[in-house]
């Protein structure tokens, strides 16, 4: 019988510094006493420039246990955890960050709720001490924004520290778009979630590749890629702006021309001027939104997204 197995899969950027004894230690030692199933342990290379791709090599000499991908160039911590996944051979796969902030201790505990019959089980950080106060605060704000924006999904302080199915793991491999954002396209595609609450570790060693720039382009690129939202919001404010522009000059018109002014405003022409300027501008944020409407749906075609997703194990006589 085909042994059941768990595919492993740790990205790796430029950690020369803690990577042996994160895997010597930690994770292998963590892996080797779960006796109940076969493993793989796929080691993603993303573009180090240091010693790391040695290293790993050094670990999958003589073991073929261990796999290693190496990028050929740094192309950031979605598409090595893409990688590895279209790689993982495993009934399920666990994504874990290879700096020991996310303890592997905890692998048993994902999967016994796999075993329990979840198909997803995400890690959740119950608190956000390590990080720095900017950090902490954006990362709320993000979470608000993203509720806001309709993805009502999200849950906050989800990490990459997550299980998957192999059903999940079939449907991710399908998805095609470019700028992705694992965490936004799990939720998206739906099944069975379970959560685990941890505390975020620290960085064993070196440091982290995540600096508050790049962090900011990977909250916009979620924005971007799991709503159109943003899209639209120039379009509410064009049309506030032309509304009331559009009443206030209703308003001179009758105060100024017809009633000759029992207000005492005295608003000459430069006051008019501008309320018709605004009234242009809302007329041209209108527009702009009508357009970005257009983009929003190109936008969801060049995605390339199925139109749904089917729970093969829970339906019927499809075949
Ligand atoms: N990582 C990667 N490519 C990158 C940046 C990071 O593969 O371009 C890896 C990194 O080696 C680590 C994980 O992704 O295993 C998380 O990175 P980091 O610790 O820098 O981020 P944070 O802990 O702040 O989420
Ligand atoms: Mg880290």
């Amino acid at each position: 019988m085909k042994q059941t197995k768990l595919s492993v899969i740790v990205p790796v950027h430029n950690e020369e510094e803690g990577i042996r004894q994160f895997l010597k230690e930690q994770l292998l030692k963590e892996l080797d006493r779960i006796t109940k199933y076969d493993y793989e342990l796929i080691l993603v290379n993303d573009g180090s420039t240091d010693n790391t791709l040695s290293i790993l090599q050094d670990f999958a000499q003589g073991n073929q246990q261990i796999k290693v991908i190496t990028f050929s160039r740094n192309f950031g911590k979605e598409p090595a955890l893409s990688a590895g996944l279209a790689y993982a051979t495993g009934d399920a796969a666990i994504t874990i960050d290879a700096d020991g902030q996310q303890p592997p201790k905890l692998i048993p505990k994902f999967i016994k709720k796999w075993e329990d019959g979840a198909e997803i089980v995400t890690g959740v950080r119950d608190h956000y001490t390590k990080h720095g106060t900017i950090q902490k605060l954006g990362s709320k704000l993000f979470y608000k924004l993203l509720n806001l924006m309709g993805n009502k999904h999200t849950v906050p302080g989800s990490t990459d520290f997550r299980l998957m199915d192999r059903v999940v793991i079939d449907e991710f491999n399908q998805l095609s778009e470019h700028n992705r954002i694992t965490r936004g396209l799990i939720d998206w595609l739906g099944f069975r979630q379970e959560y685990i609450e941890y505390t975020y570790g620290v960085r064993m060693a070196g440091k982290p590749s995540y600096n508050l720039k790049k962090l900011f382009q990977l909250a916009i690129d979620s924005f971007i890629s799991m709503s159109t939202t943003p899209l639209v919001i120039f379009g509410y404010i064009g049309i506030f702006i032309t509304i009331a522009s559009f009443l206030l000059g209703v308003f001179v018109i009758i105060n100024q021309y017809i009633l000759g002014d029992p207000l005492r405003l005295y608003w000459n022409g430069a006051v008019q001027m501008s309320i018709f300027i605004s009234f242009l501008i809302g007329l041209v944020l209108i527009s702009q939104a009508v357009t970005a409407l257009y983009i929003s749906h190109i936008h969801a075609e060049t995605q390339g997204r199925p139109l749904y997703i089917i729970d093969q194990k829970s339906s019927r006589n499809l075949k």
